[in-house]
């Protein structure tokens, strides 16, 4: 935080166990030395940088955030901690062995861009954008759980362990979880990532990690303009949006990186304001 402020930096910072990811924008020689200092930090050396030149902030202020609240589920006076209550803990081979079971349901506890890039066959995938959203979910869909073996998994089981715990307190009985989550059954010798389509979204410049060591490299995704398979990830190219979309090569091309075309329109009309590309 101090060191965005003496550079007069502005944008969207997450932090979490895992490194650091966001936007900023600023002075050329400011962000130049923002990315001299955490390439010098021992906790975020080796981060990749995109630079894109853009005329004035492309932000209106600066936001840092630590990621560990995504494991807030919003309960109020309700909330518990996952020491007390949480599901019962499944290896990778226990988790294979369990998850074509006839009685049991797969729950993605992450968020829809996560799973859209991979998940378990035959999972149930809750449209949520953020993890709070999963307990008005679970409440809506009460009867796809309702008296079956609920397995829920997320990237490293962090978030498992206090959903499976949110799960266990709303009367669900028999609640399981993926012990180390996605990632440590994609290295699970034997295991080797059996079940698992397409790859797991990651919070660091890799994006996507493989898990599926069986079969062929599958992919889920779509894009987001032609619907043809792709993981393409790839940033709206206007920079107030940002968004990370799947795009094929072809419409990358076609559309110029824009999510929409309310995107591509708005940042015409930002460029035409500041007297670029007007003749
Ligand atoms: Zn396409
Ligand atoms: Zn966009």
């Amino acid at each position: 935080m101090e060191l965005c402020e003496a550079l007069e930096l502005r944008g969207r910072i997450l932090i979490a166990d895992e490194g650091l990811n966001g936007t900023v924008s600023g002075q050329r020689e400011m962000t130049e030395t923002y990315m001299k200092v955490l390439n010098e930090d021992p906790r975020t050396e080796g981060i990749q940088f995109k630079v894109d030149p853009a005329s004035g902030h492309a932000f209106p202020k600066l936001s840092i955030k630590r990621r560990d609240e995504v494991v807030t589920l919003d309960l109020g006076k309700d909330d518990f901690s996952p020491d007390e209550t949480t599901g019962e803990y499944l290896t990778p081979a226990q988790w294979r062995d369990l998850m074509r079971d006839d009685n049991t349901v797969l729950v993605d506890a992450r968020n829809q861009y996560e799973w859209e890039l991979g998940h378990f066959e035959g999972a149930l995938l809750p449209p949520v954008e953020n993890f709070r959203e999963l307990p008005g979910w679970v409440r809506e869909n009460r009867n796809r759980l309702e008296g079956k073996k609920i397995m829920t998994y997320c990237t490293g089981g962090i978030r498992c362990e206090k959903f499976s715990g949110f799960l266990l307190r709303e009367g669900f009985s028999d609640v399981c979880q993926l012990d180390g989550g996605i990632v440590s059954y994609g290295k699970e010798a034997g295991v080797e990532g059996e079940g698992f389509a397409g790859k797991c979204y990651v919070f660091d410049q890799r994006i996507a990690v493989e898990v599926n060591h069986t079969a062929g490299a599958t992919v889920v995704s779509r894009c987001l303009h032609c619907g043809e398979a792709s993981d393409r990830y790839v940033n709206c190219s206007w920079s107030r949006c940002n968004r990370q979309h799947f795009c094929c090569a072809s419409c990358e091309r076609d559309q110029f990186r824009f999510c929409s075309s309310v995107c591509e329109d708005a940042s015409i009309l930002s460029l035409a304001a500041l007297g670029i590309g007007c003749d």
